[in-house]
């Protein structure tokens, strides 16, 4: 799956590099070429992640970095800091700045693409959790248990079997007030079977078992995949680290181990954990875990369902009109056929970006599946809700599509629009008018806008 990724960097070479490295793993990148540029692009395209190099004119890496974190439209952006080979002060000054993880020149481009999966892996649960937290309903916000469970001190295992290493660890650990225990003594054993821990500090050399296997180990089991591991390498083992990010583990760590470093990557991971943790209780307790489609934002079927029955209950106590869109992509399996499923998803991230751009801010756009698209538009009339369908499909194929790859295609949808009809009304009874609609549409030559009586 392709990300929109922010290149933060003065120098237009190391520019290219690392968009030579993206896109050839079909990420989308924007670029800047100084810290306030890189604010302005992040409030103003939004991208998944940005890498942002430390020594920039003007203002530097980090106070960029505090800026974007500083600033609520951009803060939940991870950002990547990117620093010079060995310069442990520059990480620390990184991740104190706010930023969430870094690499360094030059680029390793497997490690650049396990860190980029990592933080994607973060973003995506804790988009769900904003975007929760966004709607304002009460069932969304924290309660007072998940508060607890996100304060709760952090218990820590050191999994080492090094006598001498595994207690300078602990003792790092511990001297920052968190629960450690180690490998070494029985209390690590049990907290193991238990899964009773948060996080995982394993050094990859000297070890008396394979730490490679440990990481897959952990990543097979349902109880203990939530459980962060950090991976402690020597200079020289990068290769090895990164094959370690590859089998599961969380994020590495540089060794002389500097215990700022290590604290700030913990407090990332347990927030991290933390976050999948309330997730997992919430399905648990019956809760529906995801409100939204993680390939467009958009809402998903579960959730357009769910709020467009209160959508219609609400129009008719108000005795207001509401129509819905059905929209489908025409020959959208040729796109995919002809370019491969990674331009599919780009052309479904753009029409979603189109969609979302030429209807109000009221409507509900949803994605409930594949390549079809629904707008929910509450108080608006068939006619109106027919306008909207014919702006949307002007904005679709009245503009070239560029791929990753940056070929441009034409791309077209068909549109079908259905209006509420009463108290007997039902949302799967108005979606399947829409439906009606859309083919209706499709058979007359696509790229057109229909509507039925309700
Ligand atoms: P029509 O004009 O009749 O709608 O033709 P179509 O080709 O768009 O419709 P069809 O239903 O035959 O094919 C839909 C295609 O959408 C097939 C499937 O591979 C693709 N598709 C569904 N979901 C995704 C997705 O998440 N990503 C990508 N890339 N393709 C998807
Ligand atoms: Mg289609
Ligand atoms: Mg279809």
């Amino acid at each position: 799956m392709s990300a929109r990724i922010l290149v933060a960097d003065d120098i237009e070479a190391n520019r290219r590099v690392l968009q030579g490295k993206l896109e050839s793993h079909f990420h989308v990148v924007l670029e800047a070429a100084n810290g306030l540029d890189a604010i302005k692009v992040a409030e103003n395209e939004r991208p998944e992640i940005i890498l942002l190099d430390v020594m920039m004119p003007g203002i530097d890496g980090y106070e960029t970095c505090k800026r974007l974190k500083s600033n609520p439209d951009t803060s939940h952006i991870p950002v990547v800091m990117v620093t010079a080979l060995s310069d442990s002060e520059d990480r620390v000054r990184g991740l104190e700045a706010g930023a969430e993880d870094f690499i360094t020149k030059p680029v390793d481009d497997f490690q650049l693409n396990s860190r980029i999966e990592a933080l994607r892996r973060y973003n995506s649960v804790a988009h769900e959790l904003r975007l929760r937290q966004g709607r304002g309903a009460s069932a969304l916000e924290f309660e007072d248990q998940e508060q607890e469970d996100l304060k709760r001190s952090v218990r820590i295992l050191v999994m080492d079997t090094h006598p001498r290493r595994s207690k300078r660890l602990v003792d790092m650990l511990r001297k920052a007030g968190h629960e450690v225990s180690s490998y070494l003594d029985a209390a690590g054993e049990s907290a193991l079977s238990n899964a009773g821990v948060d996080l995982i500090l394993l050094p990859l050399s000297d070890q008396g078992f394979d730490p490679l296997k440990i990481c897959t180990h952990f990543r097979m089991s349902e109880m203990t995949r939530p459980i962060s591991i950090i991976v402690a390498c020597e200079p020289h083992e990068t290769h090895i680290a990164a094959r370690a990010l590859a089998y599961g583990a969380s994020d590495v760590i540089q060794m002389p181990i500097e215990p700022q470093e290590l604290l700030a990557r913990v407090r990332t991971q347990t927030r991290r954990t933390r976050y999948i943790e309330i997730m997992r209780k919430r399905v648990d307790r019956g809760l529906e875990l995801s409100v939204i489609d993680q390939l467009t934002g958009l809402y998903n079927r579960r959730y357009m369902m769910n709020q467009l029955h209160q959508l219609m209950k609400r129009a008719l106590i108000g005795g207001k009109p509401l129509s819905v869109i059905a929209l489908d992509i025409d020959h959208f399996k040729h796109v995919n056929d002809t370019y491969g499923h990674a331009a599919g998803d780009a052309v479904l991230q753009e029409i979603a970006e189109r969609l979302q751009a030429n209807v109000r801010p009221v409507d509900m756009v949803c994605r409930p599946g594949g390549e079809e698209f629904v707008a929910i538009l509450p108080d608006t009339e068939g006619d109106r809700a027919a306008a909207a369908a014919e702006r949307v499909r002007r904005a679709v194929a009245g503009a070239v599509f560029t791929l990753p790859n940056g070929e441009a295609i034409d791309v077209t949808l068909s549109a079908g629009v259905a209006i509420l009809a009463g108290m007997d009304d039902t949302p799967s009874a108005l979606l399947s008018r829409g439906d009606k609609a859309l083919y209706l549409a499709k058979n007359q030559g696509r790229n057109r806008v229909c509507s039925v009586a309700a």
